[in-house]
């Protein structure tokens, strides 16, 4: 009998086969010519991967913060206005990672569930002169998914750089970088993208990337400033060996057959099977009576599921429930609220089969604390989203 679970949370997430194999290989030098090739393919296919074909990439070794601390770090000079469009938990933390560099900062919380109004977002930005803002795409601690078109364009109207916190939807939730006017995307491996922890990486803008270059004042991070890692960049995008900080050479390789899969099966199919999964998944939590953090599905990520656990049972015996199904969920992340919720990931690999064993074990996670369902009518209501063609 297989005794792994499914390892159904946002992050890590469950990986391709083929990325697992490319992690196995004998690791290589950093300037040995195929590892330079597949460095220099992996910043290729991030370009189409994000839709910014005329961006900069860059690939470094670290987590989901270090891409939001890089972009804060080469883009914030002190005294510098910045605007956060909070949705939650790294709203938060983007507020804080801005002041450290010495921006003045002005947060816009939205209520929990909900994003912050666009109308709301556009009179903030005619008050003051801001030089950045930043919003979290796919909030992970409620689930809620933001409007990225809309805040691209009120931050062209604005004359604002926007860098969005894509940590949880990029290579899931639609994005169209250069289309959008988005100046930085950024995210982590371990999410979407299919790879296991230890990457951060992002696209940059032009505009970005002009912007670091007339700064006035050095970039207060040593490891994150792009006058280290741009020339690394450059070099591998030139087929040319270059040294600043040893890259994460096995999960550059992972990163490369993740990418190609992932353009094997195209952006516009992956954007739709993602909206086809979230649907289905959630016709099954409102099928079983399970009520979800976003206040409207239209706002509803379709990466992963923020789900509250019925009033009468015990929040950490379903979780437990579910584990003894064979499935791994992850608890709330909100500070005040963390013991009223659970989050499912539901991005990146995760097939059809996943996802019904995923529905079938919260069923008996459900039933075995002591909710009254009824059996299969969770499945019953994804399998009729995701039967459709
Ligand atoms: C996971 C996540 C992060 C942080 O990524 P780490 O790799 O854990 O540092 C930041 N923002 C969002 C939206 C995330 O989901």
């Amino acid at each position: 009998m297989k005794r792994r679970k499914l390892l159904m949370i946002p992050g890590p997430i469950e990986f391709e086969p083929e990325v697992m194999q490319a992690m196995s290989i004998p690791t290589t030098s950093h300037v040995a010519p195929d590892f330079i090739t597949s460095f220099k393919n992996a910043l290729e296919m991030m370009k189409k991967v994000w839709l910014a074909p005329s961006g900069q990439p860059f690939i470094i070794a670290g987590t989901g913060t270090l891409a939001m601390d890089m972009a804060g770090a080469n883009l914030i000079e002190p005294g510098d206005n910045a605007l956060v469009i909070s949705t939650g938990y790294f709203g938060e933390r983007y507020f804080e990672l801005l002041k450290r560099y010495g921006a003045n900062v002005d947060i816009l919380s939205a209520e929990v569930g909900n994003i912050v109004p666009m109308e709301q977002i556009d009179e903030q930005l005619s008050k003051k002169n801001y030089k950045l803002l930043t919003f979290t795409h796919v909030d992970t601690s409620t689930a809620v998914l933001n409007d990225a078109k809309s805040i691209g364009q009120l931050g062209q109207k604005h004359n604002v750089l926007t860098i969005l916190d894509g940590v949880c939807s990029v290579a899931g939730e639609e994005i169209r970088q250069e289309e959008w006017g988005i100046d930085v995307v950024l995210t982590a491996s371990q999410k979407a993208i299919g790879v296991p922890p230890g990457l951060a990486l992002l696209v940059a803008s032009g505009k970005a990337m002009d912007t670091w270059r007339n700064r006035k004042t050095p970039v207060r991070n040593y490891y994150a400033d792009w006058e280290n890692w741009l020339p690394i960049m450059e070099a591998y995008s030139n087929e040319k060996p270059s040294y600043f900080g040893t890259p994460a050479v096995n999960l550059v390789q992972a990163l490369e057959v993740s990418l190609r899969l992932i353009l094997e099966e195209g952006m516009e199919n992956r954007f739709l099977r993602h909206q086809k999964t979230g649907i289905a998944f959630r016709a099954a939590m409102d099928a079983l009576n399970i009520d979800i953090l976003p206040v409207n599905n239209k706002i509803a990520a379709n990466t992963l599921t923020g789900a509250y656990y019925p009033k009468e049972i015990n929040g950490n015996e379903l979780l437990a429930a579910i584990g003894k199904a064979g499935v791994i969920t992850a608890g709330g992340l909100l500070n005040d609220l963390k013991t009223t919720y659970f989050r499912i990931g539901h991005m990146g690999a995760v097939n059809r089969s996943d996802l019904l064993a995923t529905i079938s074990a919260i069923e008996y996670g459900l039933e075995s604390t002591g909710y009254k369902i009824e059996k299969g009518s969770g499945l019953k209501a994804a399998q009729e989203i995701l039967n459709k063609q």
